[in-house]
């Protein structure tokens, strides 16, 4: 690896600054109410208000300092994690935002998209790519810290910066961010502590077909599916054998923690299509409430699969 943080001691500390594991606010159960695509898509519009958000650009920061305040405004412990990363344009300084729900037990799943906007395009909002998996996230953030539930697995949202080639990805350029969680967690010991990796990645398109890319946990899979089926949603997702994505799981895959990309990499005028994304066909026009509702649904499904029993219901 050829990057390279002077300041991963922030991650190393990442967990172990935790609070100490509460007990259960309330034992009975707590009926969460439905994820409300609505409101996911008010988070992406804010968002998208900040645009572009290229990494290490004012407005990059400008998206991480607006992302941590919606965090806050949940009452979720979060912070900027500041860092820097060789980049094929030289060394620059980025930033992830991190927040925590904690569980009953000192077990974690990380929750990820990142904020960031491909550089260089014109007029580019990056509503799908990548605003509406953040939406998704900071909705998901509000629908847990406001209930009564405590999960016995503390959800870690991690919204990564760079993770957009900033040079067109020439090696060892993108997945900035990621790379910086996964390298101080595997600095720090404390990667033996997350059980799952969880990707959101371009989950607004209208229609929506998530198609798992192959380099995805087995285990992750079998859940995301099961989850999708339970919510009545397993027509929008499927398994893309013949494909791999470089995403923000890769880094976890890398240091052995399960990790799953949930990406609908064909975004564009028509199925099938590819041909909004990285362009300014990418913006508020070309995503949907109904989708972001559908991932998000899927999503949380997921983490009360995960995160409340640990095993599949
Ligand atoms: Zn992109």
């Amino acid at each position: 690896m050829n990057t390279k943080s002077r300041n991963h001691a922030a991650s190393t500390l990442l967990l172990a600054l935790l609070l100490p594991m509460v007990g259960c606010r309330q034992e009975k159960n707590v009926e969460l109410p439905p994820f409300d695509g609505a409101r996911a898509l008010a988070e992406v519009e804010a968002l998208v208000a900040i645009s572009p958000r290229d990494a290490g650009t004012s407005n990059g920061w400008k998206a991480a300092r607006h992302i941590l305040q919606r965090l806050k405004s949940f009452d979720i412990d979060a912070e900027i994690d500041t860092f820097t990363d060789q980049t094929p344009e030289g060394e620059k300084t980025l930033c992830n935002v991190i927040g925590r729900i904690p569980g009953k037990t000192d077990r974690w799943i990380i929750l990820g998209s990142h904020f960031d906007t491909m550089p260089g395009i014109k007029n580019f909002q990056g509503a799908n790519d990548s605003g509406s998996s953040t939406g998704i996230l900071l909705e998901l953030a509000r629908m847990l810290a406001e209930s009564e539930m405590v999960p016995d697995v503390g959800i870690l949202f991690a919204f990564f910066d760079g993770e957009e080639g900033i040079a067109g990805y020439k090696p060892g350029d993108g997945l900035h961010g990621s790379r910086h969680l996964a390298r101080g967690l595997a600095q720090s010991g404390e990667a033996g502590k997350i059980d799952a990796m969880i990707l959101l990645d371009m989950v607004g398109d209208p229609d929506l077909h998530i198609a798992i890319p192959r380099n995805s946990s087995d285990n992750l899979v079998k859940e995301v599916l099961h989850a999708a089926h339970a919510t009545g949603n397993r027509s929008h997702f499927s398994l893309s054998r013949n494909l791999a994505i470089t995403d923000d799981h890769v880094p976890f895959l890398k240091i052995g923690i399960p990790a799953i990309d949930l990406i609908d990499f064909r975004f564009g005028s028509e199925p099938g299509k590819n041909d909004y994304w990285h362009t300014p066909a990418d913006n508020l026009g070309h995503i949907e409430a109904s989708s972001l509702g559908i991932a998000g649904t899927v999503t949380l499904q997921l983490l009360e699969q995960m995160a409340c029993s640990g095993t599949l219901q």
